[in-house]
């Protein structure tokens, strides 16, 4: 560039005077792949990357294209010196244009396998399961190392071979022109890999990787909930060329029971009463998680009025014991009559005296009833 005589940028990059902003960077592109220092070790490689750089820097500005089709190299303000490095960071130019905009600036790229995706699988329990634990046989998909090309991506008997673009380095170091400093870059070919696929396999299309059906015995232990998640390690998917499985997490779906409930470690159970036993107290049959169990209900228990059948609850997940099953009374005034118990009602009704409301505040039964109510 010494002879004072420069060629033409739209020369330089092979383009009509009229070609699109799209056009420009396309060739742009095409020629600085071919010409990049460190894929091109020719002799003057590097001067025509420079050049390149020169005319993209020119001509993918509309303004410095517009100064130039006008008075071409001799524009004014920067005829003789002209400096396409003059605006600020031209690394970023020529990277987001060549990476498509991927450069890191001095940071080393890691390297070595990826770890695979995690997976989640929702698992359904009943009531029961989730309370003693159990094993279930699950089966899902995942992607697993390929077994015909052992997960390098290369055909059986062929190697992957070193990335020609960055000499199996995996990165790629550009030295700025006029300032000293060095910026590197993930290669882009091979993806940091260092290695790249001739012959990529049949079985996985050179992924490593194939989507294979899996089965598995999943441990649920007891005193899960609904909440609960458990982490299985290592049983998703495959990593890319080799690298380790991720995690599954299977999350609990747990199916409502039909008269139980739930309330952490307890399991409340509502216990209805017809009145007579309410009044005259009785041992009655309760079921529990672990059978039916006998339970005596004292004489002139009232709805909301609980009972406790310690160690009857839900197993504590990290710690020995259970909780309780927690009894709630529910009195049942009868809807419908026979005409002996209508009869007899009526005998009885004589016998008792109206309840006065204005004496009836018992702070038991408010007290229930804001406990109900949460207040
Ligand atoms: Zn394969
Ligand atoms: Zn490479």
């Amino acid at each position: 560039m010494a002879t004072g005589t420069k060629r033409d940028y739209y020369e330089v990059l092979g383009v009509q005077r009229n070609a699109s902003n799209d056009e420009i960077k396309k060739a742009f592109r095409h020629l600085a792949r071919q010409y990049h220092p460190d894929v091109n070790k020719d002799d003057g490689a590097e001067a025509k990357f420079k050049e390149i750089n020169e005319a993209y820097e020119v001509l993918s500005d509309e303004q410095k294209r517009s100064m130039y089709d006008r008075f071409g190299h001799n524009a004014p303000g920067g005829a003789a010196g002209f400096d396409p490095f003059a605006g600020a960071d031209p690394f970023s130019t020529i990277f987001d244009a060549f990476f498509g905009g991927t450069a890191g600036m001095g940071g080393r790229t890691q390297r070595g396998p990826q770890r695979g995706a995690d997976l989640r699988y929702n698992l359904h329990l009943s009531f029961e399961e989730a309370i003693f634990g159990c094993e279930k046989e699950i089966e899902f998909r995942r992607l697993e190392m390929c077994s015909s090309c052992r997960g390098r991506g290369a055909e059986a008997g062929t190697d992957p071979v070193r990335c020609p673009k960055c000499g199996g380095l995996g990165e790629i170091r550009q030295r700025a022109p006029l300032f000293n400093m060095v910026t590197v870059t993930t290669c882009d070919q091979c993806r940091g890999e260092g290695t790249v696929i001739a012959i990529p396999c049949r079985e996985c299309r050179g992924e490593g990787r194939v989507r294979q059906p899996r089965r598995i015995t999943v441990k649920v232990p007891a005193g899960v909930d609904g909440n609960s998640q458990i982490r299985i390690s290592g049983e998703g998917e495959a990593g890319p060329r080799g690298g380790p499985h991720g995690n599954l997490y299977v999350t609990l779906d747990v199916q409502q029971h039909p008269y139980f409930m739930r309330d952490g470690n307890n399991i409340i159970l509502e216990l209805r009463l017809n009145i007579a036993q309410a009044t005259l107290g009785d041992e009655v049959d309760v079921p529990t998680v672990d059978g039916n169990e006998k339970l005596r209900i004292p004489a002139g228990t009232q709805t909301g009025q609980t009972f406790r059948l310690p160690g009857r609850g839900v197993p504590y997940l990290r710690q020995k014991g259970r909780g309780d099953q927690v009894v709630v009374a529910r009195v049942m005034i009868p809807t419908k009559l026979s005409d002996q118990q209508r009869r007899l009602l009526n005998e009885l009704a004589k016998t008792f005296e109206p309840e006065d409301p204005s004496s009836a505040r018992d702070d038991g039964f408010f007290g229930r009833i804001k406990d109900a109510l949460g207040i």
